[in-house]
């Protein structure tokens, strides 16, 4: 199926399916081999956005035939109470990932429960150890928006060596492991953020974008007229505009210079929801493999 919806739009969900697809075979081979991949989410007190998310979780990995285990721990548990739990997830042969829903209550230090998990059933790639391996250029289980990137640039098809890669925004789970991941490919890549923006500077680096991928969560924060005629955007943003979702890029314009461009919605997001699923059936694969 063509990644491209008719005119320069990057369909995210024709690259979701195809990777979907891949997930039906492994999960094929997995189940002739008598291995049951397993989900299990993790989640302290009760969130409405964090439930939308569970839910949606739930029915794709079902979809898939992936087993999917909820707990929901009390809002007043102790962070020792929940690295038990953790700990028990990690010690129990029939789950084969784990997620943790964020976010936590105030005063729990994220970081060290995600460090808690077993970098193997770690399937959003938080662990420091998945981390580090993304350094070396062996990403193992990274971040499930960090590879649809990653894939969405190799949907593409095109060559990376010395282009001109501009990441505006530099979080953990997206700009820092997106930016490791290019360079890797020989990409010259710059990687912006409020600091740039505060300097005056981030004009100039968009404009000399061959690739520009923007994770910030700020509407139009990037006017299309900034835009390298025929470079290819990537606007991994969600924000909320009075009834719409719209990315961080001013789109209809943006559109007029991009030679491709993601949409918000129906680009990043579709991929990293199926990059999760490839993530558990790797995760219950390596286990195997122990
Ligand atoms: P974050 O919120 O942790 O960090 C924001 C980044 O933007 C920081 O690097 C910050 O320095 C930078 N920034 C803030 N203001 C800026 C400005 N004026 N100019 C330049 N840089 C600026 O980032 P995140 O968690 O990666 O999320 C970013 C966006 O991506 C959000 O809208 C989020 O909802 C979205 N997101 C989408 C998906 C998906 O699957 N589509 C997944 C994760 C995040």
């Amino acid at each position: 199926m063509s990644t491209l919806e008719g005119n320069n739009l990057i369909d995210g969900k024709a690259i979701a399916e195809k990777t979907k697809a891949e997930v039906v075979t492994e999960m094929a081979e997995l189940k002739a081999g008598g291995i049951e991949p397993k989900l299990a989410a993790v989640q302290v007190g009760e969130n409405a956005a964090s439930a939308v998310y569970v839910k949606q979780q739930k029915k794709n990995c079902e979809k898939a035939g992936i087993l999917y285990e909820l707990k929901t721990l009390a809002a007043n548990i102790t962070e020792e109470q929940l690295l038990s739990e953790v700990e028990k997830l990690n010690g129990d042969a029939s789950v084969t990932g784990i997620i943790l829903q964020l976010p936590l209550p105030q005063g729990m230090d994220m970081r060290k429960i995600q460090a808690a998990i077993s970098p193997r059933k770690d399937v959003e790639g938080v662990n420091p150890a998945n981390m580090g391996w993304i350094v070396y250029g062996k990403p193992f289980l990274a971040p499930c928006t960090a590879l649809a990137v990653k894939e969405i640039v190799d949907s593409t098809g095109i060559d990376l060596y010395g282009k001109e890669v501009v990441m505006v925004g530099h979080s953990d789970i997206v700009g820092k492991p997106v930016a490791l991941l290019l360079v890797d490919k020989f990409a010259t890549v710059s990687i912006c953020h409020i600091g740039t923006s505060k300097a005056g500077m981030l004009e100039e680096h968009v404009r000399r974008a061959d690739i520009l991928i923007v994770a910030v969560g700020k509407a139009n924060l990037i006017p299309g007229a900034w835009i390298k005629k025929g470079a290819v955007v990537v606007d991994v943003g969600i924000n909320r505009v009075e009834d719409k979702i719209v990315g961080d890029v001013e789109f209809e314009t943006a559109k007029e210079n991009a030679s491709l461009i993601t949409p918000v919605p129906g680009g990043v997001g579709p991929v990293t929801t199926a990059i999760l699923l490839r993530n558990v059936v790797r995760a219950a694969k390596w286990a195997k493999q122990q």
